[in-house]
């Protein structure tokens, strides 16, 4: 477990105690990115082993709560107010979700526009049409069907160097990396999983016209790197390649190419990777991390909130991210130094 996972733990039942008032006094930056992947009431077993998703209630329950305390802005508003360094007389907040989800367009965007709020979709271009399921939710899939499913339990456990114990089998099945992909459609092939034919019968992510339509709502779309590889597992050339590509789609579809979220984390990304990228790509504004309250050592990398963490809802993500800020800036840990 991480030591953040563990101070989450700690600090919970004793924020609870507290309003959120006296959290947001201690805000150390006026403007939070928070970033979510979808919300369904549905049981989802592409994502399911991923991450914890909110449903419709708890996902309204935390807009509503966020209306109160701050103000969404939208992408111009927020380029604004960081180049001109304007003092806003709320904290402002601009939401993202990442991986382009279908459930962006049938669930999401319909709440956000009920109560009036702008969001940017971090896509991966692969991935658009249900062409092709994303590594990660493969892995997904196939722990679902296996946990479903005895007859595969069995099939597993003869399988190459999988053994008799279902939670080992189920862990590195989940622990398969970008690199090591394949074996994923091995172990797929294995069980007769059909991943093409599961995406036709519930297509997992956004379509063009889908991504036009959004577009022309005024919905951000912006690039989340081609296939969302691991970007500390790539060379420097792979990775400048793998962003490029994904930023030139968004040029000749006339998508955003002025931002960029790293798929996963930007953890051991250096200050070569962020020179070149802004230098190749002039209309770049900023590209994010997911790594919390947090300083980055480059300027126009930022970090944004994961939201959806835990089954915290974002008032207890807030509250626990804004104590857990206060301690790194008393360790001198509260800013990512970059090489
Ligand atoms: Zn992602």
């Amino acid at each position: 477990m991480s030591f953040k996972t563990t101070f989450y733990r700690i600090a919970n039942p004793i924020n609870k105690r507290f309003s959120f008032e006296r959290f947001s006094q201690k805000l150390p930056f006026q403007d939070l990115i928070l970033v979510y992947h979808l919300v369904s009431d549905a049981d989802l077993k592409h994502a399911k082993h991923l991450f914890p998703y909110r449903s419709e209630k708890q996902f309204e329950r935390d807009l509503d709560f966020l209306l109160k305390h701050f103000d969404f802005i939208d992408w111009e508003t927020f380029l604004r107010n960081k180049i001109e360094k304007v003092k806003t007389k709320k904290p402002t907040i601009l939401l993202t979700f990442d991986d382009g989800y279908s459930e962006f367009y049938d669930i999401i965007v319909p709440i956000l526009k009920r109560k009036g709020i702008f969001a940017i979709n971090f896509i991966n271009p692969k991935f658009i049409d249900n062409k092709e399921m994303m590594w990660r939710n493969k892995a997904s899939l196939i722990v679902s069907e296996i946990i479903d499913n005895e007859l595969l339990q069995n099939k597993i456990s003869k399988f190459q160097d999988f053994g008799s114990d279902l939670k080992t089998n189920i862990n590195s099945i989940l622990k398969i990396n970008f690199k090591n992909q394949n074996q994923l459609d091995d172990i797929a092939n294995h069980l007769e999983i059909d991943f093409n034919d599961y995406l036709k019968k519930n297509p997992v992510y956004l379509t063009t016209e889908q991504l036009i339509n959004l577009k022309n709502d005024g919905f951000g779309i912006s690039s989340h790197g081609w296939n969302h590889p691991l970007y500390n597992q790539l060379s420097l050339t792979e990775q400048l390649e793998n962003t490029q590509k994904s930023l030139d789609y968004m040029k000749e579809n006339q998508l955003s190419n002025d931002s960029f979220a790293f798929p996963f984390t930007d953890y051991l990304i250096d200050n070569q990777f962020f020179d070149n990228v802004f230098n190749e790509n002039p209309k770049l504004k900023f590209t994010f991390g997911s790594a919390g309250l947090k300083l980055d050592s480059y300027p126009k990398n930022l970090q944004r909130i994961p939201i959806e963490t835990g089954n915290y809802s974002a008032e207890e993500i807030l509250k626990n991210e804004i104590l857990y800020y206060q301690l790194l800036r008393k360790i001198n840990k509260n800013k990512i130094i970059r090489s």
